[in-house]
């Protein structure tokens, strides 16, 4: 806690000049993808920045460490995600599991952008989901859900399983295994977003028969320019069309071992 209330006093007494100009970045970068941050929104991102500098420095939460990339990289792109989402789902209180969340990615930011939706962060490193408890805790926010488990597990438990409007992920598996861990986790009708890079494409075309196991369907892919940054990102959307059969997800570690790839 000591550390928490020095960081704190930091917060209010750091050089806010030189955070400004960082923070305009974001502003710019958020506006070239129609979206408009209010102050406390701002506020929020920056204390979580602190927040993820500081544990980073003990726990090695992101190869990301750099102002500018922590604003684009992290914030920005998560906030991307809103891109996918009609009006009426940011503010109509939605159930959202993020799923390989790591230190919160791109689910906290959503969240502070969102703030009617219900998040469930779900991680399976001990480490980071101590970073995500103090996180949520610190920066006050309501109906976050942390959750130290993995998705296999996650998708076989009745508390969980079908209970989503949507499930999305960022870098934590190639589609066709990400959809084994996301799929089952929604109600029929609901949707699943996989954020991409490059590769988005070609990992939408190998997913075919994943999809058509699970009971999904392709619905699009939006391409997402990152203010700053030369390659395209994908946001890849997914509709829930049926009930996922009882197999799926098989037992933790198999749908990367054997993924659902017709070769
Ligand atoms: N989404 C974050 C973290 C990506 S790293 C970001 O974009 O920054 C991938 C994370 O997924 C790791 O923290 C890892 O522990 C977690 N992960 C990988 N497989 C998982 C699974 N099957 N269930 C839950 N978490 C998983």
């Amino acid at each position: 806690m000591a550390i928490d209330r020095l960081l704190d006093v930091a917060l209010s007494t750091s050089d806010a000049a030189v955070e400004d100009g960082v923070v305009q970045e974001l502003i710019a970068g958020a506006q070239e993808l129609q979206i408009s941050l209010k102050q406390e929104q701002l506020d929020a991102l920056r204390r979580y920045q602190r927040y993820l500098v500081d544990w980073n420095e003990r726990f090695n939460l992101t190869a990301i460490t750099d102002d500018i990339g922590i604003q684009v990289r992290h914030f920005l792109d998560s906030i991307s995600c809103l891109l996918a989402l009609e009006p009426g789902e940011r503010y109509g209180g939605k159930r959202i599991i993020d799923v390989g969340t790591g230190a919160g990615f791109p689910g906290i930011p959503l969240k502070i952008m969102c703030p009617a939706i219900k998040l469930t962060l779900l991680e399976a490193t001990a480490k980071k989901v101590q970073f995500l408890e103090h996180l949520v805790e610190a920066l006050e926010l309501q109906d976050v859900v942390v959750i130290h488990g993995r998705a296999e597990d996650l998708g076989q438990d009745p508390q969980h399983r079908e209970q989503y409007h949507w499930a999305l992920a960022r870098a934590v598996a190639d589609l066709p295994v990400l959809i084994e861990y996301l799929l089952p986790l929604v109600q029929v009708n609901g949707r699943i977003l996989a954020q991409k890079g490059e590769s988005a494409p070609a990992e939408a075309q190998r997913s075919e028969w994943a999809l058509s196991q699970l009971g999904g369907q392709l619905r699009r892919l939006i391409p997402v320019d990152l203010r700053g940054i030369t390659e395209t990102r994908y946001l890849v959307l997914m509709d829930k069309v049926a009930t996922t059969p009882e197999r799926y997800p098989r037992r933790a570690g198999m749908p990367s071992k054997r993924p659902l790839v017709v070769e």
